[in-house]
Protein backbone atom coordinates (compact mmCIF):
# COMPACT_ATOMS: atom_id res chain seq x y z
CA UNK A 1 0.00 0.00 0.00
CA UNK A 2 1.50 3.14 -0.94
CA UNK A 3 1.71 6.02 1.55
CA UNK A 4 -0.10 9.43 1.28
CA UNK A 5 -0.04 12.61 3.37
CA UNK A 6 -2.78 15.13 4.17
CA UNK A 7 -2.72 18.65 4.79
CA UNK A 8 -5.00 20.54 6.07
CA UNK A 9 -5.74 24.82 5.77
CA UNK A 10 -7.21 26.86 8.25
CA UNK A 11 -6.22 30.37 7.14
CA UNK A 12 -7.41 31.90 9.99
CA UNK A 13 -5.37 35.02 11.95
CA UNK A 14 -6.12 37.41 15.03
CA UNK A 15 -4.53 39.99 12.26
CA UNK A 16 -2.39 39.73 9.09
CA UNK A 17 1.61 40.39 10.26
CA UNK A 18 3.08 43.21 8.09
CA UNK A 19 5.60 41.06 6.69
CA UNK A 20 2.66 37.60 5.16
CA UNK A 21 1.72 37.07 2.02
CA UNK A 22 0.11 33.75 2.96
CA UNK A 23 -3.28 33.48 2.22
CA UNK A 24 -4.80 34.10 5.44
CA UNK A 25 -7.75 36.02 6.56
CA UNK A 26 -8.31 38.55 9.98
CA UNK A 27 -10.46 36.43 11.88
CA UNK A 28 -11.97 38.79 13.88
CA UNK A 29 -13.40 40.70 10.84
CA UNK A 30 -14.96 37.33 9.99
CA UNK A 31 -18.86 36.90 10.68
CA UNK A 32 -19.65 34.15 12.79
CA UNK A 33 -20.94 30.93 11.14
CA UNK A 34 -17.60 31.83 8.47
CA UNK A 35 -15.50 29.58 10.33
CA UNK A 36 -18.12 26.69 10.64
CA UNK A 37 -18.66 26.91 7.64
CA UNK A 38 -15.62 26.63 6.38
CA UNK A 39 -14.43 23.51 8.75
CA UNK A 40 -18.15 22.15 7.50
CA UNK A 41 -16.38 22.62 3.28
CA UNK A 42 -12.71 20.87 4.81
CA UNK A 43 -14.62 17.90 5.94
CA UNK A 44 -16.93 17.42 2.71
CA UNK A 45 -13.78 17.68 0.49
CA UNK A 46 -12.12 14.93 2.72
CA UNK A 47 -14.94 12.92 2.10
CA UNK A 48 -14.62 13.88 -1.65
CA UNK A 49 -11.40 11.40 -1.14
CA UNK A 50 -12.70 8.56 0.69
CA UNK A 51 -12.72 6.43 -2.59
CA UNK A 52 -9.08 7.48 -2.88
CA UNK A 53 -7.86 7.31 0.72
CA UNK A 54 -8.68 3.93 1.11
CA UNK A 55 -5.88 2.93 -1.23
CA UNK A 56 -3.37 4.32 0.91
CA UNK A 57 -1.50 3.98 4.44
CA UNK A 58 -2.23 7.96 5.73
CA UNK A 59 1.41 8.81 6.72
CA UNK A 60 1.35 12.53 8.23
CA UNK A 61 -1.33 15.26 8.77
CA UNK A 62 -0.07 18.86 8.95
CA UNK A 63 -2.75 21.30 10.11
CA UNK A 64 -1.50 24.75 9.05
CA UNK A 65 -2.60 28.03 8.53
CA UNK A 66 -2.76 31.00 9.43
CA UNK A 67 -3.20 30.03 12.93
CA UNK A 68 -5.66 26.93 13.47
CA UNK A 69 -5.48 27.17 17.52
CA UNK A 70 -7.04 30.65 16.90
CA UNK A 71 -9.99 28.65 16.46
CA UNK A 72 -12.24 28.57 19.18
CA UNK A 73 -11.29 25.00 20.97
CA UNK A 74 -14.86 23.03 21.40
CA UNK A 75 -15.18 24.13 17.57
CA UNK A 76 -11.29 22.89 16.07
CA UNK A 77 -11.93 19.89 18.67
CA UNK A 78 -15.60 18.92 17.25
CA UNK A 79 -14.04 19.37 13.73
CA UNK A 80 -10.49 17.56 14.45
CA UNK A 81 -13.17 14.75 15.92
CA UNK A 82 -15.01 14.55 13.04
CA UNK A 83 -12.00 14.60 10.55
CA UNK A 84 -10.54 11.63 12.43
CA UNK A 85 -13.62 9.48 12.48
CA UNK A 86 -13.84 10.16 8.86
CA UNK A 87 -10.35 8.39 8.39
CA UNK A 88 -11.21 5.62 11.22
CA UNK A 89 -13.95 4.72 8.70
CA UNK A 90 -11.92 5.00 5.63
CA UNK A 91 -8.76 2.51 7.59
CA UNK A 92 -10.29 1.48 11.13
CA UNK A 93 -5.69 1.39 11.74
CA UNK A 94 -5.87 4.66 10.66
CA UNK A 95 -4.37 5.96 14.35
CA UNK A 96 -1.74 2.73 14.51
CA UNK A 97 -0.30 3.92 11.55
CA UNK A 98 -0.32 7.21 11.33
CA UNK A 99 3.82 8.09 11.95
CA UNK A 100 3.20 12.21 12.56
CA UNK A 101 -0.07 14.66 13.24
CA UNK A 102 1.03 17.97 13.64
CA UNK A 103 -0.56 21.42 14.15
CA UNK A 104 0.91 24.52 13.50
CA UNK A 105 -0.02 26.85 16.67
CA UNK A 106 0.70 30.78 17.91
CA UNK A 107 2.03 31.35 21.91
CA UNK A 108 -0.28 33.84 22.06
CA UNK A 109 -3.54 31.55 22.05
CA UNK A 110 -2.35 28.45 24.05
CA UNK A 111 -4.14 27.45 27.29
CA UNK A 112 -4.44 23.75 28.95
CA UNK A 113 -8.04 23.55 28.00
CA UNK A 114 -6.47 23.29 24.24
CA UNK A 115 -3.47 21.34 24.63
CA UNK A 116 -5.20 18.89 26.45
CA UNK A 117 -7.63 18.61 23.42
CA UNK A 118 -5.26 18.42 20.68
CA UNK A 119 -3.23 15.32 22.68
CA UNK A 120 -6.99 13.78 23.19
CA UNK A 121 -7.50 14.07 19.82
CA UNK A 122 -4.11 12.48 18.79
CA UNK A 123 -2.19 15.34 17.69
CA UNK A 124 1.51 14.01 18.49
CA UNK A 125 3.57 17.13 17.60
CA UNK A 126 3.32 20.86 18.21
CA UNK A 127 4.79 23.76 15.97
CA UNK A 128 5.29 26.80 17.43
CA UNK A 129 5.51 30.44 15.91
CA UNK A 130 7.86 32.53 17.97
CA UNK A 131 9.89 34.30 15.32
CA UNK A 132 11.43 36.81 17.94
CA UNK A 133 11.65 37.58 21.53
CA UNK A 134 12.59 41.24 20.92
CA UNK A 135 9.88 43.34 21.54
CA UNK A 136 11.26 45.96 18.81
CA UNK A 137 11.60 43.34 16.25
CA UNK A 138 8.07 42.04 16.66
CA UNK A 139 6.54 45.33 16.46
CA UNK A 140 8.14 45.55 13.30
CA UNK A 141 6.74 41.98 12.16
CA UNK A 142 3.30 43.20 13.41
CA UNK A 143 3.29 40.22 16.41
CA UNK A 144 4.39 41.04 19.61
CA UNK A 145 4.29 38.60 21.74
CA UNK A 146 5.80 38.68 25.46
CA UNK A 147 9.00 36.60 26.34
CA UNK A 148 6.87 35.28 29.39
CA UNK A 149 3.96 34.59 27.31
CA UNK A 150 5.88 32.44 24.99
CA UNK A 151 7.93 30.49 28.21
CA UNK A 152 4.61 29.68 29.87
CA UNK A 153 2.71 28.44 26.58
CA UNK A 154 6.29 25.93 26.15
CA UNK A 155 5.87 25.05 29.70
CA UNK A 156 2.30 23.81 29.03
CA UNK A 157 2.64 22.66 25.50
CA UNK A 158 5.69 20.38 27.21
CA UNK A 159 3.32 18.88 30.04
CA UNK A 160 1.52 16.89 27.44
CA UNK A 161 3.46 17.13 24.35
CA UNK A 162 6.97 15.20 23.79
CA UNK A 163 8.03 16.80 20.41
CA UNK A 164 7.52 20.27 19.93
CA UNK A 165 8.95 22.70 17.20
CA UNK A 166 9.77 26.29 17.16
CA UNK A 167 9.63 28.37 14.45
CA UNK A 168 12.33 31.59 14.50
CA UNK A 169 12.98 34.57 12.40
CA UNK A 170 16.73 35.68 11.22
CA UNK A 171 17.89 38.89 9.91
CA UNK A 172 14.43 40.96 11.16
CA UNK A 173 16.02 44.83 12.33
CA UNK A 174 16.00 45.30 15.41
CA UNK A 175 17.13 42.11 17.49
CA UNK A 176 20.28 40.22 18.49
CA UNK A 177 21.26 36.64 17.34
CA UNK A 178 22.72 36.82 20.28
CA UNK A 179 19.95 36.91 22.35
CA UNK A 180 17.58 34.84 20.57
CA UNK A 181 19.78 32.18 20.69
CA UNK A 182 20.80 32.61 24.11
CA UNK A 183 16.76 31.88 24.53
CA UNK A 184 17.07 28.72 22.66
CA UNK A 185 19.48 27.74 24.54
CA UNK A 186 17.79 28.20 27.87
CA UNK A 187 14.96 26.71 26.18
CA UNK A 188 16.64 23.20 25.01
CA UNK A 189 18.68 22.92 28.50
CA UNK A 190 14.79 23.46 30.12
CA UNK A 191 12.78 21.76 27.36
CA UNK A 192 13.89 17.71 26.84
CA UNK A 193 11.03 18.14 24.31
CA UNK A 194 12.03 20.70 22.31
CA UNK A 195 12.90 18.51 19.09
CA UNK A 196 12.99 21.05 15.99
CA UNK A 197 14.10 24.40 14.90
CA UNK A 198 12.78 26.41 11.87
CA UNK A 199 14.62 29.56 11.47
CA UNK A 200 13.37 31.45 8.07
CA UNK A 201 14.82 34.70 6.44
CA UNK A 202 12.89 37.24 6.51
CA UNK A 203 11.41 38.07 3.74
CA UNK A 204 10.06 41.36 2.03
CA UNK A 205 7.50 40.34 -0.40
CA UNK A 206 6.07 43.25 -2.62
CA UNK A 207 2.75 44.76 -1.23
CA UNK A 208 3.03 43.76 2.50
CA UNK A 209 2.76 46.27 4.98
CA UNK A 210 6.86 46.21 6.10
CA UNK A 211 7.60 46.43 1.74
CA UNK A 212 6.65 50.14 2.42
CA UNK A 213 9.52 50.63 5.65
CA UNK A 214 12.26 48.24 4.78
CA UNK A 215 14.13 46.97 1.98
CA UNK A 216 15.80 43.78 1.34
CA UNK A 217 18.77 45.54 0.43
CA UNK A 218 18.85 46.87 4.28
CA UNK A 219 18.64 43.23 5.86
CA UNK A 220 20.17 41.53 3.43
CA UNK A 221 23.60 41.60 5.19
CA UNK A 222 22.37 41.04 8.86
CA UNK A 223 20.34 38.15 7.28
CA UNK A 224 23.56 36.64 5.71
CA UNK A 225 25.61 36.95 9.31
CA UNK A 226 22.84 35.97 11.55
CA UNK A 227 22.43 32.66 9.26
CA UNK A 228 25.82 31.62 9.47
CA UNK A 229 26.08 32.56 13.00
CA UNK A 230 23.04 30.91 14.05
CA UNK A 231 23.98 27.63 11.78
CA UNK A 232 26.95 27.21 14.09
CA UNK A 233 25.70 27.82 17.43
CA UNK A 234 22.67 25.33 16.85
CA UNK A 235 24.63 22.44 15.87
CA UNK A 236 26.49 22.59 19.69
CA UNK A 237 22.93 22.63 21.13
CA UNK A 238 22.49 19.25 19.70
CA UNK A 239 20.82 20.18 16.57
CA UNK A 240 21.54 18.76 13.23
CA UNK A 241 20.55 21.17 10.09
CA UNK A 242 18.72 18.42 7.38
CA UNK A 243 17.08 21.34 5.06
CA UNK A 244 17.65 25.20 4.28
CA UNK A 245 15.89 26.26 7.43
CA UNK A 246 15.17 23.73 9.34
CA UNK A 247 17.32 21.47 12.38
CA UNK A 248 16.61 18.81 14.62
CA UNK A 249 17.35 16.43 17.43
CA UNK A 250 18.57 13.20 16.11
CA UNK A 251 15.22 11.20 14.18
CA UNK A 252 13.00 14.16 14.90
CA UNK A 253 12.85 15.72 11.47
CA UNK A 254 9.10 17.00 10.14
CA UNK A 255 8.51 14.03 8.81
CA UNK A 256 5.22 15.98 7.03
CA UNK A 257 7.44 18.54 5.52
CA UNK A 258 9.89 15.66 4.01
CA UNK A 259 6.84 14.67 2.34
CA UNK A 260 7.24 17.41 0.13
CA UNK A 261 11.06 17.88 -0.82
CA UNK A 262 10.95 14.00 -1.32
CA UNK A 263 8.09 14.55 -4.27
CA UNK A 264 6.05 11.85 -2.38
CA UNK A 265 2.14 11.71 -3.05
CA UNK A 266 -0.06 14.47 -0.45
CA UNK A 267 -3.31 16.02 -0.89
CA UNK A 268 -3.68 19.47 -0.01
CA UNK A 269 -7.56 20.26 1.92
CA UNK A 270 -8.83 23.81 2.37
CA UNK A 271 -8.92 27.09 0.26
CA UNK A 272 -5.30 27.32 -2.10
CA UNK A 273 -3.84 23.93 -0.30
CA UNK A 274 -1.81 22.03 -3.07
CA UNK A 275 -1.82 18.29 -3.68
CA UNK A 276 0.65 16.42 -5.82
CA UNK A 277 -0.34 12.98 -6.86
CA UNK A 278 2.07 11.09 -8.30
CA UNK A 279 2.79 13.48 -11.24
CA UNK A 280 -0.51 15.90 -11.25
CA UNK A 281 -0.27 19.10 -8.88
CA UNK A 282 -2.98 21.10 -8.89
CA UNK A 283 -4.18 23.77 -6.05
CA UNK A 284 -7.79 24.88 -4.73
CA UNK A 285 -8.89 27.93 -5.30
CA UNK A 286 -9.18 31.14 -3.25
CA UNK A 287 -12.02 30.66 -0.63
CA UNK A 288 -15.14 32.60 -2.17
CA UNK A 289 -14.29 29.73 -5.04
CA UNK A 290 -13.35 27.15 -2.81
CA UNK A 291 -17.03 27.60 -0.37
CA UNK A 292 -19.12 27.85 -3.36
CA UNK A 293 -17.45 24.08 -4.18
CA UNK A 294 -19.80 23.00 -1.23
CA UNK A 295 -22.11 25.87 -0.53
CA UNK A 296 -25.03 23.96 -1.80
CA UNK A 297 -24.35 20.62 0.34
CA UNK A 298 -23.93 23.08 3.23
CA UNK A 299 -27.10 24.94 2.83
CA UNK A 300 -29.25 22.88 1.58
CA UNK A 301 -29.02 20.18 4.68
CA UNK A 302 -28.45 23.20 7.25
CA UNK A 303 -24.97 21.63 8.16
CA UNK A 304 -23.28 22.04 11.02
CA UNK A 305 -20.37 20.88 12.74
CA UNK A 306 -22.91 19.24 15.49
CA UNK A 307 -25.47 17.53 12.95
CA UNK A 308 -22.46 16.80 10.62
CA UNK A 309 -21.26 12.91 11.97
CA UNK A 310 -25.54 11.74 12.08
CA UNK A 311 -25.35 12.93 7.83
CA UNK A 312 -21.97 11.28 7.06
CA UNK A 313 -23.17 8.32 5.13
CA UNK A 314 -25.65 10.17 3.38
CA UNK A 315 -23.17 12.94 3.02
CA UNK A 316 -20.67 10.47 1.25
CA UNK A 317 -23.67 8.36 -1.20
CA UNK A 318 -25.04 10.84 -2.39
CA UNK A 319 -23.38 13.90 -2.80
CA UNK A 320 -19.47 13.21 -2.91
CA UNK A 321 -18.56 9.38 -3.64
CA UNK A 322 -16.82 8.15 -6.76
CA UNK A 323 -15.07 11.90 -7.74
CA UNK A 324 -12.02 10.51 -7.39
CA UNK A 325 -11.74 6.33 -8.38
CA UNK A 326 -8.21 4.82 -7.71
CA UNK A 327 -7.70 1.45 -9.20
CA UNK A 328 -4.29 0.00 -9.81
CA UNK A 329 -5.40 -2.26 -12.69
CA UNK A 330 -7.00 0.65 -14.41
CA UNK A 331 -4.31 3.39 -13.40
CA UNK A 332 -5.72 5.40 -16.06
CA UNK A 333 -8.51 5.39 -14.65
CA UNK A 334 -7.74 7.13 -11.67
CA UNK A 335 -5.77 9.88 -13.77
CA UNK A 336 -9.08 10.58 -15.95
CA UNK A 337 -11.15 11.08 -13.02
CA UNK A 338 -8.78 13.07 -10.93
CA UNK A 339 -8.55 15.26 -14.32
CA UNK A 340 -12.46 15.03 -14.48
CA UNK A 341 -12.54 16.41 -10.92
CA UNK A 342 -9.99 19.28 -11.14
CA UNK A 343 -11.01 20.51 -14.71
CA UNK A 344 -14.66 20.52 -13.80
CA UNK A 345 -13.70 22.77 -10.76
CA UNK A 346 -11.69 24.93 -12.37
CA UNK A 347 -8.61 23.67 -10.13
CA UNK A 348 -5.66 25.22 -11.37
CA UNK A 349 -3.65 22.39 -11.67
CA UNK A 350 -0.38 21.07 -14.23
CA UNK A 351 0.30 17.72 -15.20
CA UNK A 352 4.17 17.88 -14.80
CA UNK A 353 6.23 16.00 -17.91
CA UNK A 354 9.45 14.64 -17.45
CA UNK A 355 11.87 17.65 -17.39
CA UNK A 356 9.38 19.16 -14.93
CA UNK A 357 9.53 16.23 -12.56
CA UNK A 358 13.53 16.41 -13.18
CA UNK A 359 13.64 20.00 -12.39
CA UNK A 360 11.08 19.25 -9.28
CA UNK A 361 13.82 16.44 -7.77
CA UNK A 362 16.63 18.65 -8.35
CA UNK A 363 15.63 21.68 -7.19
CA UNK A 364 13.57 19.61 -3.66
CA UNK A 365 16.41 17.57 -2.84
CA UNK A 366 18.97 19.85 -3.15
CA UNK A 367 17.23 22.07 -0.66
CA UNK A 368 18.05 18.99 2.22
CA UNK A 369 21.76 18.83 3.59
CA UNK A 370 21.58 14.88 1.83
CA UNK A 371 21.29 16.23 -1.37
CA UNK A 372 19.84 14.56 -4.78
CA UNK A 373 21.02 10.97 -5.04
CA UNK A 374 22.09 10.20 -8.42
CA UNK A 375 21.25 6.65 -8.56
CA UNK A 376 17.49 7.38 -7.51
CA UNK A 377 17.36 9.55 -10.34
CA UNK A 378 18.72 7.50 -12.70
CA UNK A 379 16.54 5.24 -11.68
CA UNK A 380 13.31 6.97 -11.84
CA UNK A 381 14.24 9.36 -14.95
CA UNK A 382 16.91 7.19 -16.75
CA UNK A 383 19.04 10.39 -16.95
CA UNK A 384 22.73 10.31 -15.77
CA UNK A 385 22.78 13.52 -14.02
CA UNK A 386 26.74 13.83 -13.44
CA UNK A 387 27.08 13.40 -17.10
CA UNK A 388 24.00 15.74 -18.83
CA UNK A 389 25.37 18.08 -16.49
CA UNK A 390 29.40 17.96 -16.48
CA UNK A 391 29.82 21.39 -17.32
CA UNK A 392 27.96 23.17 -14.87
CA UNK A 393 28.97 20.76 -11.92
CA UNK A 394 32.19 21.22 -12.51
CA UNK A 395 32.37 24.67 -12.45
CA UNK A 396 30.46 24.54 -8.74
CA UNK A 397 32.52 22.34 -7.62
CA UNK A 398 35.28 24.64 -7.87
CA UNK A 399 33.89 27.69 -6.30
CA UNK A 400 32.82 24.86 -3.82
CA UNK A 401 29.13 25.35 -4.13
CA UNK A 402 28.95 22.03 -4.70
CA UNK A 403 29.85 18.81 -3.66
CA UNK A 404 29.62 15.24 -3.73
CA UNK A 405 29.64 12.49 -1.36
CA UNK A 406 30.05 8.73 -2.90
CA UNK A 407 26.23 8.85 -4.28
CA UNK A 408 24.91 12.13 -3.51
CA UNK A 409 25.45 15.64 -4.97
CA UNK A 410 24.42 18.07 -2.48
CA UNK A 411 25.30 21.97 -1.42
CA UNK A 412 27.47 22.92 1.04
CA UNK A 413 25.39 24.06 4.21
CA UNK A 414 27.10 27.45 4.09
CA UNK A 415 25.83 27.87 0.34
CA UNK A 416 22.40 27.51 1.29
CA UNK A 417 22.16 31.46 1.02
CA UNK A 418 22.66 31.51 -2.88
CA UNK A 419 20.43 28.19 -3.09
CA UNK A 420 18.76 29.69 -6.23
CA UNK A 421 21.20 31.20 -7.96
CA UNK A 422 22.96 27.42 -7.62
CA UNK A 423 19.83 25.29 -8.44
CA UNK A 424 19.41 27.52 -11.47
CA UNK A 425 22.58 26.32 -13.32
CA UNK A 426 21.73 22.74 -12.48
CA UNK A 427 17.70 22.72 -13.91
CA UNK A 428 16.86 21.01 -17.80
S1 LIG B 1 0.44 34.16 11.70
FE1 LIG B 1 1.37 33.44 9.81
S2 LIG B 1 -0.32 33.22 8.35
FE2 LIG B 1 -1.05 34.48 10.09
S3 LIG B 1 -0.77 36.58 9.42
FE3 LIG B 1 1.06 36.00 10.59
S4 LIG B 1 2.50 35.20 9.06
FE4 LIG B 1 0.49 35.29 8.10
Amino acid sequence: MDDISIYIHLPFCKKKCYYCDFYSLPAGSLPETFIENYLLAVLLELLNYTDLLKSYRIKTIYIGGGTPNIIETSRLETFLELFFDILKKINPDFYDNIEEITIETNPEYISRNLIKMLKDEGINRISCGVQTISKRSAEILGRYISKNKIISSIEIITENFTNLSLDFMLGVPGHYIKDELKFIENLNYRFNSLKHISAYILMIPFGTPIYYKISEKQTENKSIKEYNYFNKFISQLGFKQYEISNYCKPGFESKHNLVYWNRQNYIGLGATASSYLYNVRYTNSCIAEYYQMFSDCINDRNLTLSNFKSLTEDLKNHTFNNRYVRNDSVANNFYKNLLVYIKKNNINHELLNKTQMMNEEIFLSLRKNEGLNLNSFFNEFEQDFLMDKKIEISRLQKMNDLIIERDNIKIPSEKFLIYNKIVGELLY
